[in-house]
């Protein structure tokens, strides 16, 4: 569920006209609803209302410090996978003690800075990492927590490019040799091992590959208590999908979700962590685009816009499918055509939509992308030297400017030309 929808007339984010905001800052840029950010955290904290349960939302999803302090004021932790994440979450006002860090490749610096800062936990990914872990807590005199990320080897069923749990992805240690790992670890005076971490990709509609490998995370656990290892935490990781087409692909509740983990973790007496990300921030946010032009081609028709691959490339990357609806409400059902929805980019992947079945739209007219709120603004660039778009908050009648567009002198700035030249 989400709060964008049509009021007299006109898309609104809560109570602030779509239209209204275009006119103000200009298009494309992304519209966030903190309503929705909000709903879709208390819903999945809710659904662990009764376990110590701590929410790490994953920043990689969303990382606008504007979109993280929304969060963190409702006591959500964070899932950092790099330092600039790690600040970034500092900066929303984040304790460090809410906080893991995750991801392959954690250079020393990075240890380094996020033990001063004192961190929960670092979700470690091989035992090469593990022995700098422990060689770079060693030198700051400290020790720091750690959780295997295992990977259990299980096919999430989602597109191949966000799946991470399978044998052949980079991503944890296989779960064969996780036993072995967290003897070695309970050896060492840098780390202490105290949790195990799993995340086996991400957009998963389906609940089986869940329960997989929550088995398995509830086998590793007893023996690792066998071991007499103290576990005090199993991080499930994140990556229950949204519905980004329709009513087609309704995910699975959180509730579901969480009977699955209880099940997983009944009477194991450890903290169960959470990383979702797209789950909270995807259907909280709407990609404005305006039309700039229409035409048809030998084979195929064009709608022309001014957003483009580089501000959201997840049609492109992953094939993804994005809903798309206009502004003005009266077009919804102007009969239409099918059209390719293409950006200004010089790239023949440069799509937001193929061959889609859209209203009627004419140069001038606004669209709203949909679930547009994950890995969107993230992963943007300003690839073709176009500028980064930017980001709205609307907070009921309220709305600010959360990242403003930047100039082309900042763009420029950027690059040095040396003296020679
Ligand atoms: C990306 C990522 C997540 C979030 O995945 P979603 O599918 O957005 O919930 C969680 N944990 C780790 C380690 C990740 O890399």
């Amino acid at each position: 569920m989400h709060h964008f929808a049509y009021r007299g007339g006109v898309l609104h984010a809560e109570d602030v006209s779509v239209d209204a905001i275009a006119s103000k800052v200009g298009t494309p840029f992304y519209c966030y609803s903190t309503a929705t950010l909000t709903r879709h955290y208390k819903v999945f904290a809710e659904a662990f209302a009764n376990a110590d349960a701590l929410v790490c939302y994953s920043i990689k999803a969303n990382s606008n410090l504007a979109v993280l302090k929304t969060l963190g004021n409702l006591g959500s932790g964070m899932d950092v996978v790099s330092e600039g994440e790690l600040r970034r979450a500092r900066a929303a006002g984040v304790a460090p003690e809410k906080i893991v860090f995750s991801g392959v490749g954690k250079t020393r610096d990075e240890m380094a800075y996020a033990l001063s800062e004192g961190i929960y936990a670092f979700n470690v990914e091989s035992e090469a990492e593990l022995a700098v872990l422990n060689e770079v807590a060693g030198q700051a005199g400290v020790r720091a927590r750690v959780a295997f990320r295992v990977n259990p080897d299980i096919d999430p069923k989602t597109h191949k490019k966000i799946s991470t749990g399978k044998a052949e992805d980079k991503f944890g240690v296989p779960y064969e040799r996780a036993r072995g790992l967290y003897r070695e670890a309970a050896e060492m005076a840098g780390v202490t091992p105290s949790g195990i971490h799993m995340h086996i990709g991400s957009q998963i509609t389906d609940l089986k590959p869940f329960s997989d490998a929550f088995a398995l995370l509830r086998e590793l656990a007893g023996q690792l208590k066998e071991d007499g290892c103290d576990l005090e935490f199993i991080n499930f990781g994140g990556g229950l999908g949204v519905p980004y087409r329709g009513n087609n692909d309704i995910p699975p509740h959180p509730d579901e979700y969480a009977a699955i983990v209880l099940a997983a973790a009944k009477d194991l007496k450890v903290k169960l962590l959470f990383e979702p990300g797209r789950m909270i921030a995807a259907n909280a946010g709407i990609l404005v685009t305006r039309v700039l032009y229409t035409k048809t081609g030998a084979a195929q028709s064009f709608t022309i816009v001014d957003a483009a691959m580089n501000d959201l490339i997840r049609p492109t990357l992953y094939e993804a499918w994005h809903d798309i609806i206009p502004v003005d409400e009266r077009l919804v059902d102007t009969p239409g055509q099918i059209t390719d929805v293409v950006g200004p980019v010089c790239e023949t992947g440069d799509y937001l939509a193929l061959a889609r079945k859209l209203p009627e739209y004419s140069s001038g007219d606004l669209m709203a992308v949909l679930t547009a709120g994950a890995y969107g603004a993230a992963q943007s660039s300003s690839y073709n030297t176009r500028l980064l778009i930017p980001e709205v908050l609307v907070k009921d009648d309220q709305y600010a400017l959360i990242r403003p567009r930047p100039t082309y002198d900042d763009l420029l700035g950027r690059d040095k030309v040396p003296d020679w030249l």
